[in-house]
Parts: structure tokens; sequence; C-alpha cells
């Protein structure tokens, strides 16, 4: 390929906003550009194109989508629109009549006619620059595995079964192909991504598959036996507390999945989860924890909850914290209840007044940073598997197997000459706080 080919390709500036799910989304949208032989911009000024994959979830993330659209706008000029707000075009046209194209969520196809359209492909497609496992916007030693589009569930706070529609989930052999392509390429950590992940194949009546002389049901815990096998780790995200989960507690005591669940259990109360119709609402969640952690005492919970929801009660809420001190969730991110319009539960009675809201998330936060922080300290002294993220002058930064990258908490490791990103070290923890771990490398 001649220099001048190079230099003469279309090249596309990306902006992925949203969560985990989105930025697989992105990551499919640039592998696919980069087939075609555009280049991709790092900056608002190179680009020929800009695409901005949005959020719309929340209206904060609604307004942040927007300012974002409004920015490459002013920057660049030609913008394409793609992501969960653009499943409402005329939100965005009616702020930005000047964006050239609005396309929904994982709709790659729409996407890259809107691209053809505005930003012709070369004539000489650069096929080889895309390696067997895509093109990743995550560290080439962890990328993000999405098992499956949608959402079946109907939570009354929700809207993203009507932006992302019902699950459809991949077959197990496409999804265990596409891990393992992933491994080979250098990937250490695996994170297992989707609306629900506990739901995984119930939408196909988890279909059998031939992969590697054995037959797999599309279903979560075969999903996680083939994982446990690729030698990488292997974190779970999306869970919810079936009964069928407690199935993958013993790989995770077996060391073939990380003792990692993410949760987003959203709150305790019976009356709450049944306002918020969450999926299994009804299962006896105390119980289930506790005889996790019998079973797999290394496991770290992380999850999601939202304090202020239509009808909570001060013993709702009470009665929140109170479990949140016997399970002793890990990890805990909290957000205050807002309304989205067209989600069921903005028509719901018993809307809690802000201040009340706030006082909540307060004394939940302060509960939470104890429990944090009594978890923190009881590491010091013990040595951990730490997979190294960063390095610079002498030390590293890493994760432990309870720390996911993005969410979680980092390891600090000081004199760490001789590793590089990607290893997995041994480290000694010396200090901690709320969060992070600081310590040094252990001499085995
Ligand atoms: S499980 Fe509930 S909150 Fe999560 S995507 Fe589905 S409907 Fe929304």
């Amino acid at each position: 390929m001649s220099e001048e080919n190079i230099i003469s390709q279309p090249k596309v500036g990306i902006v992925s906003l949203g969560c985990p799910k989105a930025l697989v989304d992105s990551e499919r949208i640039v592998t696919r550009l980069r087939s075609e032989g555009y280049a991709i911009s790092p900056d608002y000024q190179g680009a020929d194109l800009v695409l901005v994959n949005t959020c719309g979830f929340l209206d904060s993330a609604r307004d942040e989508s927007l300012e974002a659209i409004g920015e490459a706008i002013n920057e660049n000029g030609r913008v394409i629109v793609t992501g969960c707000l653009g499943a409402e075009a005329e939100v965005i046209t009616s702020r930005h009549p000047g964006v050239l194209a609005v396309t929904g969520p994982h709709q790659y196809e729409q996407v890259m006619e809107a691209v053809h359209e505005h930003l012709p492909a070369p004539d000489h497609p650069f096929v080889s620059l895309v390696p067997p496992s895509g093109v990743r916007l995550t560290p080439r030693h962890y990328a993000y595995l999405k098992i499956s589009e949608g959402c079946s569930n109907r939570c009354s706070f929700c809207i993203i079964p009507s932006l992302r529609g019902d699950l459809v989930s991949r077959r197990i052999d496409a999804v265990l192909r596409e891990a393992e392509q992933l491994v080979a390429s250098g990937v250490k950590e695996l994170l297992v991504i989707s609306q629900d992940t506990s739901a995984y194949g119930q939408d196909v009546r988890y279909a059998r598959y031939n992969w590697k002389g054995v037959e797999r049901e599309t279903r979560f815990i075969d999903l996680c036996e083939g994982l446990g096998e690729l030698g990488a780790w292997v974190r779970l995200h999306y869970v919810y507390p079936y009964p069928h989960v407690d199935a993958v507690i013993d790989l995770m005591a077996d060391g073939r999945i990380l003792p990692y669940l993410d949760i987003p259990f959203q709150h305790a109360s019976p009356s709450v989860l049944k306002a918020m119709r969450r999926p299994a609402n009804q299962e006896k969640t105390l119980d289930r924890i506790l005889n996790w952690r019998a079973r797999a005492p290394e496991l770290a919970i992380r999850s999601s909850f939202i304090v202020g929801f239509p009808g909570e009660t001060e013993e709702d809420f009470q009665f929140l914290l109170d479990w949140l001190k016997e399970t002793k969730i890990d990890r805990a991110g909290c957000f205050k209840y807002e309304n989205v319009a067209t989600a069921k539960s903005s028509q719901l009675d018993g809307q809690v007044p802000d201040e009340v809201i706030d006082e909540r998330w307060h004394r939940f936060m302060a509960l939470q940073a104890e429990l944090s922080d009594q978890r923190s300290q009881s590491l010091i002294g013990a040595t951990v598997d730490v997979l190294i993220d960063d390095v610079d002058e002498g030390g590293a930064t890493g994760r432990t197997k309870a720390d996911a990258p993005e969410i979680d908490g980092a390891v600090f490791i000081s004199h760490a000459d001789n590793v590089q990103a990607g290893d997995i070290v041994k480290v000694r923890v010396t200090d901690a706080d709320q969060c992070d771990l600081w310590g040094e490398l252990a001499s085995n």
C-alpha cells in the first residue's frame, strides 16, 4: 500500500458516550470502518466526519449526549448520530438541525449507510489492517464481550427495552469463538456484558451448538463453563440473583471464573422492588448471598442502587441500609431517582421530594464508605493477584480480581520494574483507603 493511499484515507472521528455496552457498539462500528478502509481520527480537526454514539437512559445522559453533538458540530460541522438517543431522532434534529443523519442503537448497517453517503469509502479497503479479534477501544489486555442485545424485562424506571428491543442472544459458539480470538490476541481479562446476563439464551430456548466437539446450550452456565476454559480472567456483569446463578459460584470457587458478580440490585425493600418491577424480585436474595459467600469466600459483589424511588418510605430506606450491612456489598454505586418522561415510574404516586432523596443518598453513601473502608483495611498485609493496567516511572497501576476497570478501585504498586500492562503479579498490600490499595511486588 503506497504512502499516498494512506494519506488519502477518509478519516472518521468517534465520540463514544454511555455504558460499556455502547462502547462495544462503537468498537463494532470502528471495526467495520477500518475494514472498509476508513481511518479513525483522534481529534475533531483531523476528521472528515464525526460519529457520536449517544446514551439516552437518564435525562442527564440525554443532556450530555445533546451537548456532545453540539460540540462535534461546532468543532467539525459534519456529524452523524447513533446509539440510544438516536431512537428519538426528533429530539436530536430539533436541537441540532445540522446533523447529517441519525440512527438508533446497534443499527450498524444504517450507520455504515450514512457514512457511505456522506463520506464514500476508498476504492481499496485496508482489509489487512483489521485483526481477527476486531478493533477495540479498550486497552489490549482487557476486552468487553457482548453476549446479547436488548432486554425482555420491563423495569418501571427503564426505557432501554423501548430503545433496544427485547432480548436477542448471540449463539454460544459465536460468543466463545470471539472470546477465544480475543484471548489469542493478548486479552487477559474478558468482561461479559449484556442488559441481563443471567437471562442469556431464554429467547432462543437455550439452542444447542457444537463448540470444539462439545454440545453446549446457549445458556448462562454453559457460557461460563466455556469461558472458564480459556485461561483468562472472566468477569460477569449485569447478573440477576435467580436460583440458576447459584451454579456459577462453584466455577468461582474452582478459580475458573473471577469471584466477582455485578448485580444491579437497585433496592432491597420488597415493596420498592415490586414497584420497580425488577427481575428476580421474589427471590430470597439475603439468604442467597450469604450462601454464595460461604461457598466462595473471595466473592466480591458490585451493585448499583436507586434511592428516592416513588413510594419509597423511610422504613423501606432503612430496610435497604440494614440489608447492606448484612450482605456487605463490596462495591456500590447509588443514584438519586430521576423521572424519565417516557418511563412508567414517572406516573407513579408517592414521588419523593428532592431534599428527602438528597438526605437518603448522603446516608447511603456514608454507610457504604464505612463498609468499603472496613473491607479495604482488612486487606492490609494480604498478598493479592493484580492485573497490571499501566506502568510509569518505576511504578505500576493495576486491579485485583475484585475490581472491574473504570468502575472499581485500583492498586498502586511502587518499584514495579520489569512489569508491563497485561501482566498478572502478586502484590503485598501495605496501605488502603475506601476504594484503592497500595502495595509492593511480593517476592513469590
Ligand atoms: S433489566 Fe430492567 S433496568 Fe435492566 S435493561 Fe432490562 S428493563 Fe432496563
